[in-house]
């Protein structure tokens, strides 16, 4: 277990290393003389005084300022700028992330998202003014976005910068202190942003904590005011019960497997393009990837050459030597993976390396819903097609399953990809592409059901860090009117009352 509040956590850090402001010491916060009012550190609870250390730093008032959120913001800004290269390294030695796919997501996205908030934040923060009745007509009545306190973002491997960068933007804008808890697994990463955000960073309001399990349940023990969990649907039921002790909100961002139909009519070349580059991009480790194809017998067979000359165009005769084509994350992920290929007919690809932690693009044909490959989340370089025989079967079949993340359609019919659109549910949906919604920050992005709770990017993630607290600021006169409410009641100020406090329907025939 390790926090890190500020420039001096060494090399070492990491799992069983601890650094805290101004020293490597306790984890209390004691070693910067900056420690905890109570609760501090013990074997029980470790983290206790860093809770109440931030805790301490939120109640003094210090994140609220438009210009104290704006400065850390524009903290952020320069750790993207400053340590891009040593991002582009640490995700490539954790998972070969190809670096224009890390440039991209990494970092372009996350900057998008730091500009847009930048750009409206001032905004954002303002009381929002609403309709009043008659009795608080000269009274103030307002939305005030107030910050939660102190919130836990927890973080999953595969995007390990984006995925707690981008929720860290919205809960800072919104006037938070955060804790940032990166996954154990992306272990460069992880070390890097251990030992280099917290230098960007007010140590008071901020800290990153590297943790695995263990020490990631002893850190859910104590109580945070908002929790925004990124990862799997089996630790997200984790992560909800935590939070469920405290009563804290949660936002549970989760994965499970995307659905695509492509239909009979579309531009098969294109399609192919589209989903390969989908399913294949971070060595198809993204939770928005589509997951397995829906078409009937007769795309399947014409998708398959497209699909064959798209990996081929995309990362020549041998993937394997190609920079572009990124690796499995773990060894134990890599052999889950690799269980899936018995799955249907290998069509393409099908070659690995254990070494290398390589699975080559494979696409896998007359795939049945009960083989392997459709009973979890594959998350890794594999696309299976499931023969359907229309697009009705394929909507029942969608229907038929847990709620996913995104839901894809092809067809050169824009009726199809309504009806896909209409027919089903799910946290979001991309006709004729894939996952191009993520990259507009005026979108919501969230699950429904097994892949979710709540929603990010843009104002959203603003949102999902802000109390919207209902505030009325009445006027101390005109109390005669006030007296029409007192007891003892009649039926006169009743009906005066109703008069004053009434909402009628539109269109109503008052008259009567
Ligand atoms: P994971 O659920 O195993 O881990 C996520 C985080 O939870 C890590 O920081 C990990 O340290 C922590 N964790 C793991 N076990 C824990 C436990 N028992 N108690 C407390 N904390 C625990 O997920 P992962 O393997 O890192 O990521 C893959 C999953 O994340 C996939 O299912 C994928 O679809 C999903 N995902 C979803 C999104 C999204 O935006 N919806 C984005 C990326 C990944």
């Amino acid at each position: 277990m390790c926090y890190s509040q500020c420039s001096l956590v060494g090399s070492d850090a990491g799992k069983g290393a601890s650094g805290s402001a101004g020293s490597t010491g306790s984890a209390d916060g004691a070693g910067s003389g900056k420690g905890p009012a109570s609760g501090s550190a013990s074997s029980e609870n470790p983290y206790a005084g860093l809770v109440s250390h931030l805790r301490a730093a939120w109640l003094s008032g210090k994140t609220r300022p438009l210009e104290y959120r704006t400065a850390q913001l524009e903290a952020l800004g320069r750790f993207l700028d400053e340590k891009k290269q040593e991002i582009l390294e640490a995700t490539a030695l954790d998972m070969g992330k190809p670096s224009t796919e890390a440039y991209f997501t990494e970092i372009l996205l996350c900057k998008n998202e730091l500009h847009d908030t930048l750009n409206n934040l001032c905004c954002w923060m303002k009381d929002e003014r609403v309709d009043k009745n008659l009795v608080t007509q000269l009274d103030s009545a307002f939305i005030r976005k107030d910050p939660y306190g102190v919130v836990l973002i927890i973080a999953p491997w595969n995007y390990p910068i984006h995925l707690f960068l981008v929720p860290l933007i919205g809960a800072i804008a919104a006037g938070n202190c955060v804790i940032i808890k990166p996954s154990e697994i992306a272990k460069n990463t992880e070390k890097l942003v251990a030992e280099t955000l917290p230098c960007y960073l007010d140590s008071d309001c901020f800290a990153v904590v590297t943790a695995g399990v263990e020490e990631t349940t002893k850190l859910l023990e104590n109580k945070f005011d908002y929790i925004f969990f990124t990862g799997s649907a089996t630790v997200g039921r984790i992560i909800m019960e935590a939070a469920a002790k405290h009563l804290t909100p949660v936002t549970l961002e989760l994965g499970g497997k995307n659905p695509c139909y492509v239909s009979d009519t579309c531009d098969v070349q294109n399609v192919a393009r589209r989903v390969a580059w989908g399913r294949f991009f971070n060595a198809g480790q993204t939770c928005l990837a589509p997951d397995y194809l829906l078409c009937t017998l007769e795309m399947q067979e014409k998708l398959m050459p497209a699909l064959r000359a798209a990996i081929v165009e995309f990362f020549g005769s041998n993937p394997k030597e190609s920079p572009d084509f990124g690796r499995i994350v773990g060894d134990k992920q890599f052999r889950r993976i690799q269980a899936l290929l018995c799955s249907g007919r290998v069509a393409i690809g099908g070659q690995t390396d254990e070494k290398e932690r390589y699975i080559a693009p494979t696409v896998l044909a007359d795939v049945l819903p009960s083989d392997p490959a459709m009973q979890e989340e594959i998350f890794g370089p594999i696309l299976p097609i499931v023969v359907v025989a229309n697009m009705d079967e394929a909507i029942d079949f969608i229907n038929a399953r847990p709620r996913p993340l995104a839901i894809y359609a092809f067809s050169c019919d824009c009726k199809v990809v309504n009806q896909v659109l209409e027919r089903t549910s799910s946290g979001g949906f991309c006709g004729n592409d894939t996952l191009m919604h993520v990259t507009l920050s005026s979108l919501p992005f969230g699950g429904i059901g097994n892949s979710g709770l709540g929603k990010y990017h843009g104002k959203f993630t603003f949102d999902t860090f802000t109390h919207q607290r209902g505030c009325l600021h009445r006027n101390m006169g005109l109390e005669t009117l006030n007296s029409l409410r007192y007891p003892p009641y009649t039926p006169q100020k009743q009906g005066l009352m109703t008069a004053a406090l009434e909402i009628k329907r539109k269109g109503m025939c008052t008259l009567l």
